[in-house]
C-alpha cells in the first residue's frame, strides 16, 4: 500500500480533550508551540464533563490538612499498589494546581469568608488515617467537571491552541529504527478523510475504557481508544485488572449520584432500613473507600437484605439534609433521581447499585507524563516522543483503587506535568522533525479497507454488546476463578468475531458505523487486556476481590501488571514503594 495520506505537521499532538488532555495543551500552547488537539467529540462534551464531586487539594479551608496525610490516604486507598514516588508528587503539586484554575476563572463554591468551599470525600481523613475526616474536597456544587471542563477550554481558545473536533485518531505511528513515537493517524467524521499528524511529541489523553462493561457511569466515548492504539503499537498496558465500582449508580438506569451525597451526610440502607456500613466500616462508615463500599452492598444484595421486589439494590437516603442543601450543593443529583429513579431525594431514598466507574490501570507512565516500558538493563526505558497523561495512563497513583476527587487532580498534575515535560524535549531535539517511516499508515488503511470491502459478517452492535456483557458477568465486583477463566475464553471468541464484523453502511461522511466499529477492535484490547490480567492475579487488593484467594498477599503480588497484545501475555514490574523525599509508607492491613 503506498502512504499518500496527507501530513499535517505540527509541535505536539495531543489526543483528547477532557481535562487532562486540555490542561496539557493549555501548557504548550502558552509555550508558543504548535498545538493540535484530536477530539472525537466536542472539547466540552469530553467525560470530564460529568464529574460531580470534587476535586482533592489539602487547603484546609475548613479542617486541618496537609500533603502528608493527603498522601498516606491515596497509598493507603490504592491499597500499597500505588507508585509512592508519583503520590508523593501529585499530593504536593494539589494546591498549586487548584489555585492556579481559580485564577482561571473556575467558579468555585464558596465559604463565608471567601475561601473555596471544602466538602468531605470517601478515604479522605486527617492525621494518618484517623476516625476524622478531613474536608479536601473543592466542589462547583455537583457540577465540578462541568466547571473544570468549561474553564481550561476558555483558557485553551485564548492560547490559540487549535483544536481538531470530530476527528478520531486510529493508530499510534512508530519509528521502526528506535521506536520513537511520530504521531497518529486520525478520521475526520464528516468527511470520512484519513490524514497523517505528526508531531514532536505525542500525547494521548484518552479517558477510560469503562464502556467494555455493560453497566457503566461512562460517556458512550469511553472506549479506550489510546489504550488500543498503545497496544497495537507494541506499548504494554499496566495493571488493567483493577476497575472501580462507584458504590451509587442509579438502579437500572447506571447514571452517578456523586460520593459527595455521602459527603454531604447521606448513607445507605439494607431492606431492614438498617444503616448496614455500620457494620463494615466502623469509623468511616458511608465514607470508607469505594471498594469497600460497593462490596458490602454486594454482601448485603447476595444475603437477601437487598430492597424492591427482586431484593436487588440498595437505598440511599439524603432527606434529612433538607431541601436548602440538597437544592444548594446537589442540585444536579436531584434533577438525576428525579429523572431516572422517578425519586425526589427531598422526599424519599434512591435506589442505587454499584456500577463500573473508572479504570486504575492504563499506558504505563512516570510522573512527568513519560511513558515507560521495562527494559533489560535499566529497570524502566522511555518511549521517545510519547506521553500519557489522565484515566488512559497509569503513573500509577491510584494503584489498586482510586479515591473520588483524585481524578480531576491528576487530570491537572499531570496535564500540566506532562505538558512541562513536553516543552522541555521538543526545544532539546537536533533536528526538527523526523522523516515518516515507509509504510506509515498502512495498519490503519488495512482496517478501514477491511471494513469497505466486507460484504458479510457479524454486526458491530452484537458483539459490542456480548463483550460488554461478558465482561459484567465474568469479571464484576466478585471475582470467582472459574468465571474469570470462561470469561477469558468468551473475550477471546468475541477478539474473533470482532475481525469479522461487517457494515452495511459505506457511506464516507458521518459514518457512524464505521467510528463504531473501529471503537470496537479498542474494546477488545481493553477486556482482554483486564480479564486476562485479573485471572492470573492471585490475591484480593483494591478493585480486585477474588473469591478464591481473599487476602491481599503482599509477598507474591505487590507488583505491578503489564499486559502485551502480543503474545497475550503478561509481565511483572515492581511497585515504587520509595517517595521522593519522605520515608515509605510501608503496607498495613486497610481498615476504614
Ligand atoms: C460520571 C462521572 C463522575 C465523576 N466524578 C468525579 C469527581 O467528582 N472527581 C474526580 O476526581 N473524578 C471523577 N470522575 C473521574 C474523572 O472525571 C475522569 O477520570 C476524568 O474526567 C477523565 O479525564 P481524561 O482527561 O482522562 O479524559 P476524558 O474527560 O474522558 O476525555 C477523553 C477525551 O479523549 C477523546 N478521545 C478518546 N478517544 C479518542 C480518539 N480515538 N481520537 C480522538 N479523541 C479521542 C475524547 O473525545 C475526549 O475528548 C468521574 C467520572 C465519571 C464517569
Amino acid at each position: 500500500m503506498s502512504s499518500s495520506l496527507p501530513v499535517r505537521r505540527f509541535d505536539a499532538i495531543v489526543v483528547g480533550a477532557g481535562g487532562s488532555g486540555m490542561r496539557a495543551a493549555l501548557e504548550l500552547a502558552r509555550a508558543n508551540l504548535k498545538v493540535a488537539v484530536l477530539t472525537k467529540v466536542f472539547p466540552t462534551r469530553s467525560h470530564t464533563v460529568a464529574a460531580q464531586g470534587g476535586i482533592a487539594a489539602p487547603l484546609a479551608n475548613s479542617t486541618e490538612d496537609n500533603w502528608h496525610w493527603h498522601m498516606y490516604d491515596t497509598v493507603k486507598g490504592s491499597d500499597y499498589l500505588g507508585d509512592q514516588d508519583a503520590i508523593e508528587y501529585m499530593c504536593r503539586r494539589a494546591n498549586e494546581v487548584v489555585i492556579e484554575l481559580e485564577h482561571m476563572g473556575m467558579p468555585f463554591d464558596r465559604l463565608e469568608n471567601g475561601k473555596i468551599y471544602q466538602r468531605p470525600f470517601g478515604g479522605h481523613t486527617q492525621d494518618y488515617g484517623s476516625a476524622k475526616m478531613a474536608m479536601r474536597a473543592c466542589a462547583v456544587a455537583d457540577r465540578t467537571g462541568h466547571a473544570m471542563l468549561h474553564t481550561l477550554y476558555q483558557q485553551n481558545v485564548r492560547a490559540n491552541t487549535q483544536f481538531f473536533v470530530e476527528w478520531m485518531a486510529l493508530d499510534l505511528i512508530r519509528d521502526p529504527q528506535d521506536g520513537a513515537v511520530i504521531g497518529v493517524t486520525a478520521l475526520e467524521m464528516e468527511t470520512g478523510e484519513v490524514a497523517l499528524f505528526q508531531g514532536k511529541a505525542t500525547l494521548f489523553a484518552t479517558g477510560g475504557a469503562g464502556r467494555i462493561y455493560a453497566a457503566s457511569t461512562n460517556a458512550f466515548v469511553n472506549t479506550g481508544d489510546g489504550l488500543g492504539m498503545a497496544a497495537r503499537a507494541g506499548i504494554p498496558l499496566q495493571d488493567m485488572e483493577f476497575y472501580q465500582f462507584h458504590p451509587t449508580g442509579v438502579y437500572g438506569a447506571g447514571v452517578l449520584i456523586t460520593e459527595g451525597v455521602r459527603g454531604e451526610g447521606g448513607y445507605l440502607l439494607n431492606k431492614d432500613g438498617e444503616r448496614f456500613m455500620e457494620r463494615y466500616a466502623p469509623n468511616a462508615k458511608d465514607l470508607a473507600s469505594r471498594d469497600v463500599v460497593s462490596r458490602a452492598m454486594t454482601t448485603e444484595i447476595k444475603e437477601g437484605r437487598g430492597c424492591g421486589p427482586e431484593a436487588d439494590h440498595v437505598m440511599l437516603k439524603l432527606d434529612h439534609l433538607g431541601p436548602e442543601v440538597i437544592n444548594q450543593r446537589l442540585p444536579g443529583i436531584r434533577e438525576i433521581a428525579i429523572k431516572f429513579a422517578n425519586a425526589d431525594p427531598i422526599r424519599e431514598p434512591i435506589p442505587v447499585v454499584p456500577t463500573v466507574h473508572y479504570q486504575m490501570g492504563g499506558i504505563p507512565a512516570n510522573y512527568m507524563g513519560q511513558v515507560v516500558v521495562p527494559e533489560a538493563a535499566s529497570q524502566e526505558a522511555i518511549v521517545q516522543a510519547f506521553y500519557a497523561a489522565g484515566e488512559c495512563s497509569c503513573v500509577s497513583v491510584h494503584g489498586a483503587n482510586r479515591l473520588g476527587t483524585n481524578s480531576l487532580l491528576d487530570l491537572l498534575v499531570f496535564g500540566k506535568s506532562s505538558g512541562e515535560q513536553m516543552i522541555k524535549d521538543i526545544r532539546a531535539l537536533p533536528r526538527p522533525q523526523r522523516n515518516l517511516p515507509k509504510g506509515a499508515g498502512d495498519a490503519s488503511r488495512a482496517r478501514l479497507a477491511r471494513l469497505d470491502s466486507a460484504s458479510a459478517g457479524e454486526r458491530v452492535a452484537e458483539v459490542g454488546a456480548d463483550l460488554r456483557k461478558a465482561m459484567q458477568a465474568h469479571c464484576g465486583v466478585f471475582r470467582f476463578p472459574d468465571e474469570l477463566v470462561k470469561g477469558v475464553e468468551k473475550i477471546k471468541e468475541i477478539a474473533a468475531r470482532a475481525q469479522r464484523t461487517h457494515i452495511q453502511d459505506k457511506s464516507k461522511v458521518f459514518n457512524t458505523a464505521r467510528i463504531e466499529a473501529l471503537e470496537l477492535d479498542n474494546l477488545v484490547e481493553s477486556a482482554m487486556s483486564t480479564v486476562v490480567s485479573a485471572q492470573a492475579r492471585k490475591e484480593s487488593r483494591g478493585a480486585q476481590a477474588r473469591a478464591d484467594f481473599p487476602e491481599r498477599d503482599d509477598a507474591n503480588w505487590l507488583k505491578h501488571t503489564l499486559w502485551y497484545k502480543e503474545g497475550n501475555r503478561l509481565a511483572y514490574k515492581p511497585v515504587h514503594l520509595k517517595p521522593l523525599t519522605v520515608e515509605t509508607f510501608e503496607p498495613k492491613v486497610r481498615t476504614y
